[in-house]
């Protein structure tokens, strides 16, 4: 055979398999995004500092709103929860007996964009995936329990979850997702810096907001979302660290897939 796939490609099979497997679908997006899906439609307030210009690649900045009261602008996505918006967007449409008897189960692998310098863990230009459940009686020990099944999945052991409170807009209560390290199983490593755990990624419950904003009424229906850096997660897998190997094309990384 000739030919390799790019690590990142690899993992985002992987990553698609398990969450199939398991009954989400994949979505996707556009990477130029409006500003009410990036930012406004995921509760961001407008003068939050992830818009400036040091964190965000405008297209088009215009002053002002459209006639549904949103902003006019345009961005290169800085995260794949815009195609949260537009997945829950669509699914709001459906009728309640649909929306009941299929609650939306979506992951995102997708390419985002930072305005800001590169170092060894930051690239302005990288993967993320995220998950999104919004149906009756979601909560948090369902994204729990999710977690733990791709994590043990994808790292090939028994891997426990833990959440630390933390803030996001767009999530209340918001998350910091910890597993369990899979190198010491928690008894303590150079990896985890000897706690036993490894910040993986952030979640939560949807905010109240959002659904609204996305046309769900909040007191019918919950969900939970998790997002996170694939690159971080192909940096762990394969025990990478820098990110910019992931990038540069060097065929000595690429050729060890
Ligand atoms: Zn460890």
């Amino acid at each position: 055979m000739t030919g390799h796939a790019h690590p990142i490609t690899h993992l985002t099979d992987t990553i698609v398999r398990i969450f199939t497997e398991i009954g989400f679908d994949v979505a996707d997006g556009p990477e130029l995004e409006t500003e009410w899906n990036n930012f406004d439609a995921l509760n961001v307030p407008r003068d939050h500092p992830s818009r400036d210009m040091q964190d965000t690649f405008w297209i088009k900045k215009k002053p002002g709103v459209d006639k549904l009261g949103r902003p006019m602008g345009h961005v290169l996505r800085t995260h794949t929860s815009s195609v949260q918006v537009r997945a829950m967007d669509t699914w709001s449409k459906k009728s309640e007996e649909e929306k009941k008897s299929q609650p939306l189960a979506i992951v995102v692998p997708g390419k985002v964009f930072r305005n800001e310098a590169t170092d060894a863990t930051h690239e302005s230009q990288f993967y993320q995936v995220e998950g999104l459940l919004v149906g009756e009686d979601v909560t948090l020990s369902h994204l729990k329990g999710v977690l733990e099944t791709f994590f043990s999945k994808l790292f090939g052991k028994n891997t426990e979850v833990r959440l630390r409170s933390s803030f996001f807009p767009f999530v209340e209560p918001g998350v910091e997702v910890d597993m369990q390290c899979f190198k010491c199983e928690g008894g303590g490593c150079g990896l985890c810096k000897q706690t036993g755990w490894i910040e993986i990624m952030g979640a939560g419950m949807v905010h109240p907001n959002v659904l609204k904003n996305c046309g769900i009424n909040p007191r019918k229906y919950k969900g939970f979302a998790f997002g996170g850096g694939m690159d971080r997660l192909a940096m762990l897998k394969w025990g990478i660290d820098d990110i910019r190997l992931l990038y540069n094309g060097d065929l000595r990384v690429v050729n060890q897939f």
